[in-house]
């Protein structure tokens, strides 16, 4: 299984990205999360794209284009992989297209998850991430029983991502309009696009993705 999850930020994609995971046995690649593990280590790869994530832009393609081919070469994901967050512009998708293609190995399908934009607001400036363990939270929709403490580590430091406040979001959101939301039409053309309602319970909208991937 071969496929790209798109969406805006907010939309889910990587809570769906992980039961996908887990489900079927091939690996998560988050650009996403690939970039802040770079951050949090230092590297010169990561010094680049920092600027550009605090502010809420695109990465350079030539960084996440190498990221991806790099990871596309690892034996796990031999049996397929779930993109999350990645291709995020059109010359990403078809750099994406070029290297499956030299592999033999076409995409399946494109998940458009679709949820409102002011859902997608509340959804970010409320999401908290537990330092200790990574259990995520909302502080709308999902919150920890004690507040400010984690349910499942009792940790009291239940962060912001770096990235998850009020002008970086709305910057975010603008740059997904103009940049990725074209790729709704590029995988449309394709014959390749899958769109669901990413509303309501992370289950609900599980169920929803294995139906339209079962399509
Ligand atoms: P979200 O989808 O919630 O914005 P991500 O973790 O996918 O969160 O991305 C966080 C940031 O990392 C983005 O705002 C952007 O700066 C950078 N980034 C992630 N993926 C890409 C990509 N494919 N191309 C360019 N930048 C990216
Ligand atoms: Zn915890």
């Amino acid at each position: 299984m071969r496929i790209v999850l798109l969406g805006a930020p907010g939309s889910g994609k990587g809570t769906q990205a992980k039961k996908l995971m887990d489900a079927q046995g091939v690996p998560q690649i988050s650009t996403g999360d690939l970039l802040r593990a770079a951050v949090a280590a230092g590297s010169a790869l990561g010094r680049r794209a920092k600027a550009a994530m605090d502010a809420g832009e695109l990465v350079a393609d030539d960084i996440v284009i190498g990221m991806i081919r790099e990871r596309l070469k690892e034996p796990d994901t031999d049996p397929g992989f779930i993109l999350d967050g990645f291709p995020r512009s059109t010359a990403q998708a078809a750099a994406l297209d070029e290297m499956l293609e030299a592999l033999g190995q076409p995409l399946d399908k494109a998940v458009l998850i679709n949820v409102a934009f002011d859902n997608l607001v509340k959804r970010l400036t409320g999401r908290r991430t537990c330092t200790a363990c990574g259990q995520m939270y909302n502080v709308y929709f999902s919150p920890p029983k004690v507040p400010g403490i984690c349910d499942r580590c009792k940790h009291d430091d239940l962060a912001h991502r770096a990235d998850d406040n009020e002008a970086t979001i709305s910057n975010r959101l603008q740059v997904y309009q103009d940049q990725t939301e074209p790729l709704v039409s590029y995988y449309r053309d394709q014959d390749k696009l899958a769109t669901v309602d990413g509303e309501g319970e992370p289950e609900a909208i599980y169920a929803r993705i294995n139906e339209a991937l079962s399509q």
